[in-house]
């Protein structure tokens, strides 16, 4: 089982990290033949405006999205969730995403005053102490269909109640950056998800 990390930009190194201590074999995927070969795929923290700019010029926008909707899982931290969402808010005008995920997702929601802030959040699916929390000129989810799970929210300041992670089938979104505090929770949920997709496809194909 190989996850690969979209590496045309973001913080593709930290990602890498975090998914080797987590226990997985990881890969940068840069071009279509790399795509290829992951079983899962990490979207970085960075900016969704290039990294959307640069899937296209490198020709994975479609071979992404295609992936995505064969079911390959897919996390998607900050700029990554934004890559994820139906719609993107504040976006500009020629942005495009992967999609994916059924939610309406606000590009540097938190305001510009407050770039970025930490916080401990409660995330349901990841037992123990609440999550540390790193938001870096973070979207937050403005709104979610039925069948998207809410998994976080900002509890308390003036972003309370805001959604901050979500997952959809084998789509996980995090407005945070979880690979930036050696917290490997939220990577072992991915890293779950995606063997847990893996076994699926190898009873299906015995059956
Ligand atoms: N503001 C960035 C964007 O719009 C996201 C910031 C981040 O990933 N830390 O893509």
């Amino acid at each position: 089982m190989v996850i690969g990390v979209f590496a045309l930009q973001g913080d593709v190194r930290e990602h890498v990290h975090a998914l080797t201590a987590s226990g997985a074999s990881a890969i940068a995927v840069r071009r279509p033949s790399e795509l290829a070969q992951v079983d899962g795929l990490v979207i970085p923290g960075g900016e969704s405006t290039v990294m959307s700019r640069l899937s296209k010029v490198f020709g994975l926008l479609e071979p992404i999205r295609e992936r995505i909707a064969s079911g390959m899982p897919v996390y998607g931290s900050c700029a990554g969730m934004i890559m994820l969402a139906s719609t993107v808010l504040d976006g500009r005008a020629d942005q495009e995403s992967f999609g994916g995920i059924d939610m309406t997702v606000r590009r540097n929601a938190f305001g510009r005053q407050v770039d970025s802030f930490e916080t401990d959040l409660e995330f349901s699916g990841v037992e123990g102490d609440p999550v540390h929390a790193v938001f870096i000129r973070a979207p937050w989810v403005e709104g979610v269909a039925p069948d998207v799970e809410v998994l976080a929210r900002v509890s308390g300041g003036p972003a309370d109640g805001r959604i901050v992670a979500v997952r959809q089938g084998n789509l996980l979104a995090t407005s945070f950056h979880p690979e930036l505090t050696g917290d490997l929770r939220v990577h072992d949920l991915f890293v779950r998800m995606v063997q847990e997709a893996d076994n699926q496809a190898t009873e299906e194909a015995v059956r």
